[in-house]
């Protein structure tokens, strides 16, 4: 079974999938999708990267949208 690749929205890398979190936009808000089964378009990126994400508004990119995205879930989850 061929592994699936993402790229990571920040830094573009492709990488298999366990490498990144999966992230979900539910309203204006980005949730973190551990299970990877949260309905809706999916982002992926590194944990790292989410600085990068948030600084380079690749959330927005990434969902299409010129809105304000709260990540405070996502901060909040990946600062645990
Ligand atoms: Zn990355």
């Amino acid at each position: 079974m061929p592994i699936p690749i993402r790229s990571c929205i920040a830094c573009r890398k492709r990488e298999n999938f366990s490498e990144l979190l999966r992230v979900v936009r539910v309203g204006n808000q980005v949730l973190p999708d551990e299970g990877r089964r949260k309905f809706g378009r999916g982002a992926w990126l590194h944990q790292r990267c989410f600085d990068v994400a948030k600084e380079r508004r690749s959330f927005q990119r990434a969902f299409r949208t010129d809105e304000n995205l709260s990540t405070e879930p996502l901060e909040k989850y990946l600062n645990n």
